[in-house]
């Protein structure tokens, strides 16, 4: 068992696999990436601080998803898994 630490509300709760977002927080983390999705499908050579600028989050936000695998940076830009 782990316990896993939601980024969003900072709730700690046990988990079989680590996690980042709680259930709670889980449709805040969908959005979220989802605009960063739509973010990358118009502007595809985007980097972290455009990225969150144009989806108007916190550049860690954006990074944030490379941590968790979700998003790829490669040569200064980023790509979608
Ligand atoms: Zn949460």
């Amino acid at each position: 068992m782990h316990w896993s630490k939601c980024k969003f509300c900072g709730t700690v709760y046990p988990t079989k696999k680590v996690e980042v977002v709680c259930k709670n927080c889980k449709p805040i983390d969908e959005a979220l990436f989802s605009k960063i999705e739509a973010y990358l499908q118009q502007f595809p050579h985007s980097n972290a601080m455009q990225i969150a600028e144009g989806c108007q989050i916190s550049v860690l936000e954006v990074l944030q998803y490379i941590d968790e695998g979700r998003l790829q940076l490669s040569k200064g830009e980023f790509k979608r898994l």
